[in-house]
């Protein structure tokens, strides 16, 4: 069974979740797509029941600090494991071209050469470019620039078992990325805040969606489920019911809001 282990829910400034990142299961091994803001990305592993030492394969998203920082974490304590040779297999990191010099300089700033020597031995950033396919764990993912106007930042569209699975990122879907989504089983988007509460949470002014935006996406592009994500704290404990009833005003198919650690079959 291939599944999606939700590490994280939030936005960049949350406090009571952890940014959102997950762990995609596949048959055979798994995908890390972004690690957070911190050390934060260790005890969400540790809680979820995913092994840090397991991980072969993490996608970095984008430069913002809430996606890409946790990812010093993960190269130290994979690293450590290697040294002492606890660790078997390389680790990689994918990403667009212009995270694999941020992404080393991080580690070099704050790791020992113990640790980045590993780098091109055992530890590679390979940068995809857009429209590159590769099979990770079994899969074919193909990776694409989302056109964010903020920062580069890519998505990516992997084919599944149980049909195409689609990442657009943290960002409202571009016209251009479309493709990727129309007719995906599984739509991964974010949702800053409810439309009801836009006023309050200023989404647009973030360059975030709605709740309501994304499923009437989800909607007009005919894919069959929706899971939001990357959203404002301030009502945790009702979100995932307040967040589901105002998209399924709009989206007839499958509506999923996680907590963090909540897992999805896929
Ligand atoms: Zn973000």
């Amino acid at each position: 069974m291939e599944r999606i282990h939700v590490l994280g829910t939030g936005n960049a400034l949350v406090t009571h979740c952890y940014n959102t990142c997950f762990y995609l299961e596949l048959d055979e091994g798994g995908l890390l797509v972004d690690c957070g803001g911190g050390n934060g990305i260790l005890r969400q592993l540790e809680d979820a029941g995913i092994d840090p030492l397991s991980i072969r394969h993490i996608f970095v998203s984008h430069e913002h600090c809430d996606h890409i920082l946790g990812v010093v974490w993960l190269v130290r304590m994979i690293g450590t494991a290697m040294n002492k040779g606890s660790r078997e297999g390389d680790l990689t990191i994918h990403c667009h071209a212009g995270l694999a010099e941020p992404i080393l300089t991080f580690c070099c700033c704050t790791l020992g050469a113990k640790l980045t020597g590993l780098f091109g031995r055992r530890i590679h950033i390979r940068p995809v470019a857009d429209g590159e396919e590769r099979v990770i764990g079994g899969r074919v993912f193909t990776f694409f620039d989302i056109r964010s106007t903020k920062a580069p930042q890519f998505g990516f569209a992997a084919q599944l078992a149980a049909g195409r699975l689609a990442f657009m990122g943290d960002e409202p879907v571009n016209p251009a990325c479309e493709d990727h989504a129309r007719g995906a089983r599984w739509l991964l988007s974010e949702a800053f805040c409810l439309a009801a509460e836009a006023d309050r949470f200023k989404p647009y002014e973030k360059h975030h969606s709605t709740a309501a935006d994304a499923a009437r996406l989800a909607a007009r592009l005919g894919a069959e489920n929706l899971v939001l994500w990357h959203t404002e704290e301030s009502d945790l404990a009702h979100r995932k019911a307040r967040y589901t009833t105002e998209a399924q005003q709009f989206f007839a198919g499958g509506v999923y809001v996680p907590d963090d650690l909540d897992v999805i079959d896929l």
